[in-house]
């Protein structure tokens, strides 16, 4: 049962294809174009090639099942007998699964949510009081023998109960699904058997619930499971994977029982450190110490890392070196960005290191943990060297941009009170009351795609470009015109991405070419990454939005997107607070809201939908969080005078955890996510002391039914019972670039409707 320790391993890797493979061989089986056979041996090949990278690299355990074709939690669903009934009539596997995860024109997908504080969205099992968990292992235990085929030293990989039951939903009435623990031990013991029946010496179990603020209270739970799970004869040796941030009280628990392993994340939270420190019974546990950072794309400080070990030595049984979490977070390589680096961000490349680099560190790591520093002295100076060069690069410390935020700071960014800010507004926009607008994109037309494809390949010039986008924006302005919407917008045509197209355009940020990371199932992103200070040398908006208000009489919102956005969908620099950096990415934004007034602009919304992205997991560090978000967000808009109205937009989330800080946003007019709540949300804002002008999304633009004139009228009145007509604006929820044209035509017909009828009624 005890299978000899490891010492240099990664908790999981990317399984996207370092060239995508994976993304267009599961579209291509969706669309038809490729065979089922030809979709398993494009899956096969990309396990294949890189458990192969993983061995060649030195690592002594390698972990296995991290393979997915779509989602881990929605593999966890399948394998404890857990995908929802709805799908149960479909009779093949493969088809049902993917109809779990994306829908059919029969059954509704599962709902879709962000992986702890990650851009990685899980699909949520749905635990309904008719869920009979049964054990289906067909993909963990045919990975396994695939892996052993091989002959790599393999460690499945298979989330954990705890984690699983307290990131499901109860679905039909069921009570919490952490409450059916006891059905679903019996299921991980029996699988436990399976893999070690055959050969498995190793098994991973992650828990990263336990570092959240739920898992505080999980610590008696992990005791109980894990020493039932530990005290089954028949099994492989078990480590149990904590990440992304500090794993507290269940530290002390895990240990307590007889598993054989705990891997610890020491990057996020270097309280973690002493943490182990203070747990005597981790001095009969293998204790993976996860000293290179699974999520961000900075080369690990060696010298720094291997000091960390070094205190370490002492508190465990054994060590092993490890990433703080799975590299599923970061991009295949740094080996794949072989274009000139773009002009200004030269040298910034030598800084980086994606998974395999980090594989690299971690081997390097071990090395001089096992056979001395001497063996790895080369890889260790040139750690030293990449960090000597980068702390003193002059892009990390730009005088210029750290005394205008010092100065800043020093007089403040709070704007007059919004209530006399509105009677200035008031008189100077004009609008009528129950004002319509949208939320800024219009949906992405054939022609904007052979426009950017073009322009990429060089078959048009820039100015060509201009034209066709000055063509679609055109199109957008008339249409609204027609559809008689009261605040326009210019319908971003140009924006590949809402954070992409600001870090193209502001120093400190450098795009990759091959930088894809998985973000849900096929669809993946490509993280802009922030490594300096940021300054913007140029207007970025202006000529769009001024060019679209020479077409109309009626107001143009100018565009922009938010610091915490940004920071939020980027990787960012970890030499300095996450604040400060937030603070000079709303100085840049601030410069643009001032060139967009003087330009005219009267209203200008600044987008802020990452929001609740960046909440810590703990709750003691919400505060503090929330604070300089909504600082910086106060920065970016602050350098407008009374009359310009301030607007933003919030989306994607469940607002319960940061309803105040909306409140501290103080913009003018804040647009939220409340179709699929039932404007449930302005109750809670109301209660947070809420007092400015909000247009609660009045339909749900993530579907392609268009809601009645009476739907929407309805949902006004209901908005109505909670926010004075003076305070409410009529919009949908969120931008419109997915949807196609003719539904969203007709959704905004019956909007511009709805609103007129109720306003008749005021
Ligand atoms: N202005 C952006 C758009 O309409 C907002 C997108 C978002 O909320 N994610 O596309
Ligand atoms: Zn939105």
């Amino acid at each position: 049962m005890t299978a000899p320790n490891f010492t240099r391993t990664v908790l999981g890797v990317p399984r996207i294809g370092p060239r995508r493979e994976l993304k267009r061989a599961i579209e291509g089986y969706w669309k038809g174009s490729i065979t089922r056979a030809e979709l398993a041996s494009t899956a096969a090949g990309l396990r294949r090639d890189e458990w192969d990278r993983l061995v060649s690299a030195g690592l002594d355990s390698v972990p296995t099942n991290t393979f997915s074709y779509y989602d881990q939690m929605l593999d966890t669903a399948e394998l404890l007998g857990a995908l929802p009934p709805r799908v149960a009539g479909i009779e093949d596997p493969l088809d049902r699964y993917f109809a779990a995860a994306r829908g059919t024109a029969e059954v509704a997908p599962l709902e879709m949510t962000k992986w702890f504080d990650t851009n990685y969205h899980y699909l949520v099992p749905e635990i309904g009081p008719e869920t009979a968990f049964a054990l289906h292992p067909e993909k963990v235990l045919g990975d396994l023998e695939e892996a052993t085929t091989q002959g790599v030293p393999a460690r499945p990989v298979i989330v954990g109960p705890l984690t699983f039951l307290a990131l499901a939903k109860p679905v039909d009435g069921a009570g919490e699904p952490l409450s059916r623990l006891d059905e679903i031990l019996p299921l991980y013991r029996d699988l436990l058997a399976r893999l070690a029946a055959r050969g498995a010496q190793w098994v991973q179990i992650d828990e990263p619930v336990l570092v959240t603020e739920a898992g505080l209270s999980l610590a008696g739970d992990a005791a109980r499971v894990y020493g039932e799970l530990s005290s089954a004869a028949d099994r492989p040796s078990i480590l149990v994977a904590t990440y992304f941030g500090s794993p507290g009280p269940s530290l002390e628990a895990l240990a307590g029982t007889a598993i054989e392993a705990v891997a610890v994340d020491l990057v996020t939270d270097l309280a973690a450190v002493d943490a182990v420190a203070a747990v005597p019974a981790l001095q009969d546990k293998l204790l993976l110490a996860g000293v290179v950072d699974g999520r961000n794309v900075w080369r690990t400080d060696l010298a720094s890392a291997s000091a960390t070990l070094g205190t370490l030595s002492g508190s465990a049984g054994a060590l092993a070196v490890s990433t703080s979490c799975s590299l599923l977070h970061v991009p295949y390589t740094v080996g794949a960005e072989t274009a000139p680096e773009p002009a200004g961000a030269e040298g910034v490349r030598a800084w980086l290191a994606f998974a395999e680099e980090k594989i690299d560190e971690v081997v390097v790591l071990a090395r001089a943990l096992t056979e001395g520093r001497p063996v790895v002295a080369a890889e260790f100076g040139r750690s030293a060297a990449v960090r000597a060069a980068r702390s003193a690069d002059p892009r990390l410390n730009d005088a210029t941009v750290r005394d205008r935020l010092t100065a800043l700071r020093a007089t403040g960014t709070g704007r007059t009170a919004a209530a006399d800010r509105a009677v200035v507004q008031r008189d100077r926009l004009d609008l009528p009351l129950l004002p319509t607008t949208t939320i800024g994109s219009y949906p992405q037309t054939g022609a904007i795609r052979i426009a950017r494809a073009d322009l990429r390949a060089g078959r048009i010039d820039e100015a060509e470009y201009v034209r066709r986008m000055q063509s679609e924006i055109a199109d957008v302005v008339a249409l609204q015109e027609e559809l008689g919407i009261d605040v326009l917008v210019h319908g971003e045509p140009e924006r590949n991405d809402m954070v992409q197209y600001f870090a193209e355009r502001l120093d400190g940020f450098l795009a990759t070419e091959n930088g894809w990371v998985q973000s849900y199932g096929t669809r993946c992103v490509r993280p802009p990454i922030l490594y300096g200070d940021v300054h913007r040398a140029d207007p970025m908006t202006v000529s769009w939005i001024t060019y679209a208000q020479t077409l109309t009489e009626r107001p143009v919102k100018g565009m922009l997107t938010g610091p915490v956005t940004i920071l939020a969908w980027s990787f960012v620099r970890d030499d300095q607070s996450l604040a400060e950096t937030a603070d000079q990415v709303a100085l840049a934004i601030r410069d643009e809201t001032v060139d967009l007034e003087r330009a005219g602009v009267q209203i200008i919304q600044v987008d802020e939908p990452a929001l609740r992205e960046l909440l810590p997991l703990r709750a003691a560090d919400r505060s503090a969080y929330l604070a300089w978000a909504t600082g910086a967000f106060r920065l970016s808009t602050s350098g407008v005078a009374d009359g310009t109205q301030i607007h933003t937009h919030l989306c994607y989330s469940e607002f319960g955890d940061v309803i105040g800080a909306i409140a501290d946003l103080d913009a003018d007019v804040t647009s939220i996510e409340a179709a699929r709540s039932r404007m449930e949300i302005l109750g809670d804002l109301d209660r947070a002391g809420f007092a400015n002008q909000v247009g609660p999304g009045v339909y749900d633009i993530h579907s392609p039914r268009v809601p009645a004139q009476e739907e929407i009228e309805s949902s006004l009145r209901a908005a109505l019972d909670a926010v004075p007509a003076q305070r409410l604006w009529v919009n949908p929820d969120c931008g419109l670039k997915t949807r196609g044209q003719q539904e969203t035509v007709a959704a905004l017909r019956n909007l511009v409707a709805a609103a007129k009828a109720v306003r008749a009624t005021l």
